[in-house]
């Protein structure tokens, strides 16, 4: 308990103590024969990650605490293989990203390199050409560094709302466990997949243990143009008995029912999203469910995190015991941000003890942002955003109908593709299909 809160102020403090410290000062491009090598002069050493795209291929650096408002549009790259560097929409205002846009697939390997004589701080990255010309061309200047950020091949946002915090503890478990604690330690969890994963980016409404004012948290969404808004909580109640977590679709929408103007003053009464917890005891919350879920005006934002919340309870299934094992319905204005699919995840009841040791539990804490992040990947399997890389690659991919007869093995043996990347286009478990189901061939 008392560590837990000491790493998380302390990871807050230096978060804010580096904030951007590094800078681009300068890119140079050198191509020579099959291999091309272009040198970010930094003002210091770099920390970086990258992962290469293709259709088109590129290249994606992130430099970790770095700014990316360094003018770099004098710029001398060309050559024939690096078609562009721009900047895209970095993972957090700490970071930069710039992304090499490449005329073919190329191969990278990136290096630091340290001060030297006049030269300062360097990030090397020599690109490995697939198809080098095959003899020596004169290549006009291309270059160059736009900030574009509406390519179209823009990220899925997820926005990550830890629970409560600060002043505000949440629910406190018999042993003392806040709340507010549990929730942004898997909120952290949640955002270290969601950023690893290619064409995917967290924003969290919280990244340390302090308040942020319930209508904030949607406008945090809305301003970053989030596709999901998904609020993590742990729930509580007078006796130890109840156990289990649940998954509730927030929606904006007023209830006209008797039950949902109760709801809507219980909220304004409790003003927290604890407030929700009193609605699981109550039986009547599954006529509420059905009314305003099922129902033929269902928005599509709403029918979004229904799809969604069903996912997420599939996969927390595999982690713990479900309280509900439906999606709840809740009208809670106050956290729910119009025309984005909102969700809120009750891991588990903190006021049950056994619980609460599990909340502790560093390992289950990950295996719950596990399930959550893997539903939230399914979805937007599925249906991915418009003008999204998921989207591009949906469109590249390919439809096929099993045949009896056919296998996992034989399918990735004439598409040419591994039998893995299939599973995970169809989100397969094991490797057994059936005739007629419909699968999804990834082009890569
Ligand atoms: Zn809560």
């Amino acid at each position: 308990m008392l560590r837990l809160i000491v790493t998380t102020l302390c990871l807050w403090c230096l978060t804010d103590a580096v904030w951007a410290q590094n800078q681009i000062n300068g890119v140079r491009a050198a191509p020579s024969g099959d291999k091309t090598r272009l040198v970010f002069d930094l003002g210091a050493a770099p920390e970086y990650t990258y992962f290469s795209l293709s259709n088109p291929d590129r290249l994606v650096i992130d430099l970790v605490d770095t700014r990316d408002d360094q003018d770099l549009s004098t710029a001398d790259i060309s050559g024939s293989l690096v078609r562009k560097v721009r900047y895209s929409t970095p993972k957090n205002d700490h970071s930069a990203r710039v992304v090499v846009e490449l005329a073919r697939k190329a191969t990278p390997s990136l290096f630091p390199v340290e001060p030297n004589g006049s030269f300062g701080h360097r990030l090397v990255v020599d690109l490995l050409d697939s198809e080098p010309p095959q003899s020596l061309q004169v290549v006009a200047p291309s270059v160059v560094l736009n900030t574009d950020n509406n390519s179209r091949d823009r990220d899925i946002i997820v926005a990550i709302d830890a629970g409560h915090g600060g002043k505000d503890p949440g629910s406190i478990g018999r042993a003392g466990t806040y709340e507010k604690h549990i929730t942004l330690s898997i909120a952290k969890y949640l955002e270290e997949m969601v950023n690893a994963e290619p064409g995917m980016r967290a924003v969290m409404t919280r990244s340390g243990d302090y308040s942020v004012a319930l209508n904030k948290r949607p406008e945090i969404a809305r301003k970053s143009k989030a596709d999901l808004l998904i609020s993590i909580h742990a729930d509580a109640f007078t006796a130890p008995g109840p156990r289990g977590g649940s998954v509730w679709v927030l929606s904006m929408r007023r209830a006209d029912t008797e039950l949902g103007r109760w709801l809507e003053r219980t909220e304004q009464h409790s003003e927290l999203l604890g407030g929700a917890a009193e609605v699981i005891s109550d039986n009547a919350s599954e006529r509420y469910l059905a009314e305003t879920i099922l129902g033929l005006s269902m928005d599509h934002s709403m029918s979004t995190s229904y799809d969604l919340s069903q996912k997420v309870i599939k996969e927390m299934r595999s982690v713990t015991k479900m309280h509900k094992s439906s999606p709840q319905a809740a009208s809670l204005a106050v956290l729910t941000a119009p025309d984005i699919p909102s969700i809120l995840v009750e891991t588990g009841f903190i006021s049950n003890p056994q619980e609460e040791k599990n909340l502790n539990w560093s390992t289950y804490r990950k295996r719950l942002a596990t399930s959550m992040f893997e539903a939230i990947k399914s979805y937007f399997r599925q249906v991915p955003p418009d003008g999204t890389l998921w989207a591009s690659q949906k469109a590249l991919n390919r439809q096929h109908k099993v045949r009896s007869g056919e296998s996992l093995s034989l399918l990735a043996q004439r598409y040419n593709v591994k039998i893995s990347s299939i599973k995970k286009a169809n989100n397969l478990n094991g490797d057994t299909v059936r005739i007629g189901q419909v699968l999804t061939i990834p082009r890569t």
